[in-house]
């Protein structure tokens, strides 16, 4: 009897406690996410760290994630090593007076060197929500654009915070919006609290985490624009290597499902559609064109050049004329150039995933 109410009291307070979690990840959560938000990534981190990974993983996950082998220990570190904390939605000015210079003309591993970043040719339709970003990576990127070692600090409890530099994009600040939770985004429409639903959120956890890794070219893993006809096509929403956050996000989801237990046929239905969906964004090959000797070609690649160099400084319709204009430019030389055979077509490959730099206290 004695114990039974105890056992009732300790329950009481552990569910009245904020620090309630039935999970050992170590990942860190701002004091600003809504007690919703943060019950439900527990309840997803709980789901990750129990998961049995009865299956074989594919040879292609191990590959695309650097593994020995896929399992709950394996597959928790992965994420752990990429994520630290995670903040709820914060607008940009927000953001910016949070930060602060730690440190001047730090020496940046391959300083100068600058990632690839592509340039949309099209702006989203629709108002966006924010589902997750990896904010680490951009601020390291930026910091080591401008030789600054950058720091934000982040209210983690009751007197308890955590300072992150962002010494490299291993930094793994993440930052969720309310697109993470909705349901419409659910595999499993008739039980929020499935199992899938938390595998779905999960993907997208390794994806974002994925934008922790990469050095030099490859820092952040920043998305490619995806090509002509495609569903995305001109937005920053693929990716032009094959070990990238699409891949990462992809082959989770399918190993989520091939050890889901609760998963109907239904649910698997979805799942498997969004498998694709997320497959579909790997760009496999790349349409380039070579070395051309025709007037008409040099004449559009110098007014593309004028209007890319336009870009930056346009907004609102004007952008989306430019956009519009590039992309037609870009189409016309493809076109002169599959006329004249002048295509290379250049093959993505797996491309190096160690990151540049390393976490520092
Ligand atoms: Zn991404």
């Amino acid at each position: 009897m004695k114990t039974k109410l105890t056992a009732a009291i300790f329950g009481l307070i552990l569910a009245g406690s904020a620090q309630a979690k039935d999970h050992n990840v170590d990942i860190k959560f701002s004091k600003g996410i809504s007690k919703k938000y943060r019950k439900t990534m527990d309840r997803d981190l709980s789901v990750l760290e129990e998961l049995d990974f009865r299956k074989e993983a594919d040879e292609e996950t191990l590959k695309v994630l650097g593994l020995q082998n896929l399992n709950s220990e394996t597959a928790v570190k992965w994420l752990e090593d990429r994520v630290q904390v995670v903040i709820e939605e914060t607008d940009s000015k927000k953001l910016e007076k949070k930060i602060k210079v730690e440190e001047r003309f730090y020496n940046f591993e391959n300083a100068g060197v600058e990632p690839t970043i592509e340039r949309a040719t099209s702006t989203p339709s629709g108002k966006g929500v924010t589902v997750m970003s990896n904010l680490g990576a951009a601020l390291y990127y930026a910091g080591k654009s401008s030789r600054n070692l950058f720091s934000y600090k982040i209210k983690t409890g009751f007197m308890k915070s955590e300072t992150i530099k962002f010494s490299s994009p291993r930094s793994g600040l993440i930052m969720i919006g309310p697109g993470h939770f909705m349901e419409r985004f659910d595999y499993d429409k008739n039980d929020s609290k499935a199992e899938a639903n938390s595998f779905n959120r999960l993907a997208t956890f390794f994806h974002e985490a994925r934008h922790s890794d990469g050095a030099g070219k490859n820092l952040g893993f920043f998305h490619a624009v995806c090509p002509d006809g495609h569903d995305f096509q001109g937005l920053n929403a693929c990716d032009r290597n094959l070990n990238g956050p699409y891949a990462v996000g992809s082959l989770m989801i399918k190993e989520f499902l091939k050890n889901c237990e609760s998963c109907n046929d239904e649910v698997q239905e979805r799942m498997k559609l969004a498998y694709l969906g997320s497959t579909n964004r790997i760009i496999k090959v790349t349409k380039k064109v070579a070395e051309i000797d025709n007037f008409e070609v040099q004449m559009l690649q110098s007014t593309l050049s004028v209007n890319e160099i336009m870009l930056p400084l346009l907004s609102g319709a004007e952008l989306e004329a430019a956009q519009k204009e590039i992309a037609k430019i870009k189409a016309q030389i493809l076109a002169i150039a599959e006329r004249e055979g002048k295509i290379d077509e250049v093959a993505s490959k797996y491309v190096d995933a160690s990151p540049e730099g390393r976490r520092i206290e």
